[in-house]
């Protein structure tokens, strides 16, 4: 099909991500959305977050307590807001950057093993976090500095951004 293809024009995005707000208001100003948690909360979670926040302004005017309750929401309802969100998004774009011969090294060591699949991408990291430390007695015996890098991931997003 692409035999005769060729290449028209090239273009290039830079997007720059920052870790999630866990209190998403001051004051009396709201952070909603992707404003809250860039690209994280996803169509379906932005369109509720619209229709909470409406919810909470009107409750606000009203005397209540609308953006406490909503802030409870937001940090219940979504998985990046619990207390291992770093690690999470540390595991996600697997920061720090590993060189491709450390990837080869942490993939070839779980090459034997089949991961649950799943369409989480905040559990498919956990799963292959959690495989290729099952080997962390090996990757601190042979690779100490890998071991090492390993041990000091604890950056957020827009820490390594
Ligand atoms: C590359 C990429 C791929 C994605 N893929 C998926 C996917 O496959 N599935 C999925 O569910 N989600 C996906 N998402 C995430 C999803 O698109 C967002 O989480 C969602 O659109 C956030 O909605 P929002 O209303 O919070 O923000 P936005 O959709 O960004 O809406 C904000 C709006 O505000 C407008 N605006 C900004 N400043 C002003 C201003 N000063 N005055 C007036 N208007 C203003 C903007 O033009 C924009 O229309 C993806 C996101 C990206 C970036």
């Amino acid at each position: 099909m692409f035999t005769t293809a060729r290449i028209v024009k090239k273009m290039a995005c830079m997007a720059t991500a920052y870790s999630p707000m866990k209190n998403p208001y001051r004051g009396n100003t709201l952070v909603i959305g992707d404003a809250a948690a860039y690209v994280e909360v996803e169509t379906q979670g932005a369109l509720t977050c619209g229709f909470r926040a409406g919810s909470a302004v009107y409750k606000e005017l009203s005397g209540m307590d609308g953006f406490a309750e909503y802030t409870r929401w937001w940090q219940d309802s979504f998985e990046f807001n619990s207390d291992d969100y770093l690690q999470v998004a540390q595991g996600f774009a697997l920061v720090p950057t590993y060189t491709d011969d450390e990837l080869d090294y942490l993939f070839a060591l779980i090459e034997n093993e089949t991961l649950a699949g799943t369409f989480n991408q905040y559990k498919s990291p956990r799963l292959m976090w959690g495989a290729f430390l099952s080997h962390k007695e090996r990757i601190a015996r042979e690779r100490p500095e890998l071991h090492k890098k390993i041990l000091t991931r604890k950056l957020s997003l827009s820490d390594v951004l």
